[in-house]
């Protein structure tokens, strides 16, 4: 499946400086494409605002530099997510300009192993391609989501207000409707407006590099060629180029994994919302009656402070674990590729972030679709209409009836199965994708040639 590998030490194509935002959903992906270009013969430099750093530990041949950030506390832990951004912007060009002069100033004389080649960012983190340009270093952009929500963002500005909660068909992007764009739920704030042009403009970009696979997005591939001006490199799923890279920001329990070999194959419903998305005590209680009326085994990730109000499960109905018993296991925070490519699992019960999306498609792996917000609502429709991989809970209010029977749906219909056995054709075509002569595998080959030209 790998391209071939140099060995460590071999790094004589130069040094990559990479730079993610700092979430668990863009940490990992940029993290994997350090791990493959390093495997390519580049070093790589991970430099990173102070908060949420991701483990050195993890990562031991990479160098961690962290830059200051002044975000301030209150901001980091309530998740502001625009003072974040915003911060992050105006605040670290100036401390990543600096210490990309430094660098090279320094080890003019290095050899190969020094020169920095190119600056990898985020597309959050935009002041990095600005920093880049004024040392005249090239820079690439990293597009952690699809095709998809990528046309959809662009698509944002030229939508008439009142069209947003529609469910007619978004000019060129057949399959999405103007709901599932990501602003439908909050409107069009002006901070939304004034971060899509930032995030999609690609001035001073050479290149972008996608998480994503030509097989998943055929649908969308005319339109982002005629808006996608610079080479562009699909070169996902990258976890299965670089499945031994993971930078957790909290430990997984490792118990679901003895769990799940003891239940029988596609037997088990995974459930998690990811790293950030919070729903309220209501949707949480009635998931709970659904997962227990159910009678499905399940695995249930509850993030602490995933349910609003509560610090972990104590939302839980009384009784709840004693009706469920070995039939159900919570834990705090999974390991959750692994959990995916477990013979036990058959469905995901999921937020649809772009990251799970994947995932579940790479294993084969039917899921329930339950978008919060965000591009998530692009994903959640894209696997349940353009893959049909899944099944979508659209209503904004779900009782526990309804979320019962999209359970069964799932595990135990006919329309499950169909399901299944589509998701299983996607995870061939995506083995297919990582394996020599395939269209992931000839980008990743483009894209180091492209570095290294
Ligand atoms: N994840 C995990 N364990 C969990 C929940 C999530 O390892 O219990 C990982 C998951 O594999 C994925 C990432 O966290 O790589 C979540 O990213 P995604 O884009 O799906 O959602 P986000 O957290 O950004 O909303």
């Amino acid at each position: 499946m790998m391209m071939k590998k140099k060995q460590d030490g071999e790094q004589t194509r130069g040094g990559v400086v990479l730079v993610p935002f700092p979430s668990q959903g863009r940490i990992n992906p940029m993290l994997q494409l350090g791990t493959i270009l390093y495997s390519q013969g580049f070093s790589i430099t991970v430099v990173h605002p102070q908060f949420n750093c991701p483990d050195p530990s993890t990562h031991p041949h990479f160098t961690f530099e962290s830059i200051d950030d002044g975000i301030p506390e209150e901001d980091i832990s309530s998740w502001n997510i625009w003072n974040i951004i915003w911060g992050l912007n105006d605040n670290c060009e100036k401390p990543l300009k600096e210490w990309l002069d430094r660098r090279s100033s320094k080890m003019p004389d290095h050899g190969h192993q020094w020169r920095i080649t190119c600056v990898i960012y985020d597309d959050l983190m935009y002041f990095a391609s600005a920093a880049a340009s004024h040392l005249k270093l090239p820079s690439i952009v990293l597009r952690t989501n699809s095709f998809a929500t990528f046309l959809a963002r662009a698509a944002i500005p030229l939508i008439k207000p009142q069209k947003y909660m529609t469910g007619d068909p978004v000019p060129n992007l057949q399959s999405l409707r103007f709901k599932d764009l990501p602003v439908a739920k909050v409107g069009l704030t002006e901070d939304f407006l004034r971060l899509i042009p930032l995030m999609i403009d690609t001035r001073t970009t050479s290149a972008v590099i996608w998480n994503t696979i030509e097989c998943l997005e055929k649908p969308f591939l005319t339109e982002l060629q005629k808006q996608c001006q610079v080479p562009s490199f699909p070169i996902g799923p990258m976890h299965k180029f670089a499945p031994d890279s993971t930078s957790n920001l909290a430990n997984a329990d490792t118990g679901c994994i003895t769990w799940l070999d003891k239940q029988t194959d596609n037997s088990v419903l995974y459930v998690s919302y990811g790293s950030q998305v919070c729903i309220d005590e209501e949707e949480a209680t009635e998931m709970a009656f659904a997962l227990a009326n159910s009678e499905q085994p399940f695995l249930w990730v509850l993030r602490p402070g995933l349910v609003i109000g509560s610090k972990w499960n104590e939302f839980l109905p009384e009784g709840f674990t004693q009706s469920v018993g070995e039939r159900g296991y919570i834990a705090k925070w999974a390991p959750q590729k692994q959990v995916l490519a477990h013979p036990a699992v058959g469905g995901f019960w999921s937020h649809c972030g772009w990251n799970s999306t994947l995932e579940s498609a790479s294993e084969g792996v039917p899921m329930i679709c339950r978008p919060i917000s965000g591009d998530q609502r692009v994903n959640a429709r894209c696997a349940s209409h353009v893959w049909a991989i899944g099944l979508q809970l659209d209503n904004e209010l779900l009782n526990r009836k309804e979320m019962e029977s999209a359970v069964r749906k799932l595990m135990v219909d006919e329309q499950g199965k169909e399901m299944r056995q589509m998701a299983k054709l996607f995870k061939e075509k995506i083995q297919v994708s990582i394996t020599q002569g395939g269209s992931s595998y000839n980008s990743l080959n483009d894209l180091v040639n492209f570095i290294s030209s």
